[in-house]
């Protein structure tokens, strides 16, 4: 007898129908001799939904109450799904974030989890209740009550399973795996067995939006191994776990592309120490995460920098950039916003050479303009602009020939 926990996302869960379907998959779980454990996200749309409601009445809305807000559209769910389940005669439970013991931060529509009891969750499997879980929620030391960030029930997913100890945390989604980059882009993308954390997590923060990228983090600091399926098909999805020889044999995993990052310049920058601090220290206060830091050699003692954020926050990170460019006496702002953030990820690339030319060769002849370059480790990025992104997709799918079988 396992014990798992099981997540289903929003697609899964949009409509009664559908539901029904879950509760036939939990109950199938149920009646093999396992024990399971449900986190569930809200109905699809829903978060969307009730956002835009905020918006309607209020030109800036606290995230304190937006965190009231949005929880609710699991807890919707969560019910829902209980309900269903006790009409198949079995014993269910929902439960909210609060009430199973999922303490945070108080970075409200951001929580971090600080820690998680799960006690009422392991009193409910011991007495054969099946939990369900409204994921993406929690509670700070106030009892107020927070969010995970967007794709959170992911989160709230492998949190319970590292705490239950679970034998296996099963996400289930639109898609039926991870796949080496966006099928919609390239048709003879092929779906991984299974992936490293590391390249997951290169993967999901890039915009390969299949798991929340923190609940990636979490699992690889607590060793949780990770599948991920679709609720639509039946397959066996793919594995994140930990890396292991197989995946360094393979120099690139996967490519990966980002249209929502906007690229500000700042020009005529003194070269002087403490100027950088001072501007990514502004920014990182207001809690915009940069990406990519360009600084070029300066000339005259003039420099320029150039840094990538999340479209989202373009605004208010230019804005911070003039305030401090003012300061400084910096010539000028610049923001551009159609780019994309092209990227090839592989645990492999620690042990290959000239991955990073062929990359470049690849979009060169294709003839891209490469604004920005990066890489890290396990992952090589390019800044292009947006109009060139399916095209770099697909060169690169091509040239480190991931259409093919492994091995
Ligand atoms: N409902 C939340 C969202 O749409 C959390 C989740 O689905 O995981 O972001
Ligand atoms: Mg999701």
């Amino acid at each position: 007898m396992a014990l798992i926990v099981q997540k289903y996302g929003g697609t899964s869960v949009g409509t009664v129908e559908r539901i029904q379907k879950v509760a036939e998959r939990v109950a199938k779980v149920k009646t093999d001799g396992n024990d399971v454990v449900v986190v569930v996200s809200a109905m699809a749309g829903e978060t969307d939904r009730l956002l835009k409601l905020a918006h309607q009445l209020s030109s800036n809305p606290e995230d304190r109450e937006l965190d009231m807000l949005l929880s609710s559209g699991e807890r919707v769910t969560s019910a829902l799904l209980a309900l269903a389940l006790q009409e198949k005669g079995f014993k269910a439970q929902a439960f909210t974030g609060r009430q199973v013991g999922i303490i945070t931060d108080s970075t409200h529509t951001k929580a971090r989890i600080e820690r998680i009891s799960a006690d009422r969750v392991r009193e409910a499997v011991v007495q054969g209740i099946i939990p369900v879980i409204a994921g993406f929620q929690g509670i700070n030391e106030k009892s107020d009550v927070t969010t995970l960030g967007r794709g959170g029930s992911d989160l709230t997913a492998v949190a319970l399973a590292a705490a239950l100890k679970a034998d296996s945390c099963d996400i289930y989604t639109d898609v039926d795996g991870v796949y080496t980059t966006d099928p919609h882009v390239v048709p003879d993308a092929r779906q991984l067995e299974k992936i490293s954390y590391e390249e997951m997590l290169e993967m999901a923060s890039l915009g390969a939006k299949v798991l929340q990228a923190r609940s990636v983090e979490f699992a690889a600091n607590h060793q949780v191994p990770v599948r991920v399926l679709s609720s639509f098909t039946e397959g066996k999805g793919t594995l994140v776990t930990k890396e292991d020889r197989d995946m360094e044999q393979v120099v690139v995993s996967g490519v990966t592309y980002d249209k929502n990052q906007a690229k500000i310049t700042i020009t005529g920058v003194p070269d002087q120490p403490g100027i950088a601090a001072r501007l990514f220290g502004a920014i990182a206060a207001a809690g915009i995460l940069v990406d990519m830091i360009l600084q070029n050699v300066s000339q005259e003692g003039m420099t320029d920098i150039s840094f990538t954020v999340p479209k989202g926050d373009a605004g208010k990170a230019v804005g911070i950039a003039r305030k401090i460019a003012r300061e400084i006496g910096a010539r000028d702002v610049q923001l551009k916003e159609d780019i994309a953030n092209v990227s090839i990820v592989g645990v492999g690339m620690r042990t290959h050479s000239g991955v990073a030319a062929q990359m470049f060769a690849a979009l060169s002849k294709e003839g891209i303009n490469i604004m920005m370059i990066s890489t890290s480790e396990i992952k090589i990025s390019c800044v292009i602009d947006a109009k060139y992104t399916e095209l770099a997709v697909r060169s690169l799918h091509d040239v480190f020939e991931l259409g093919k079988e492994r091995g």
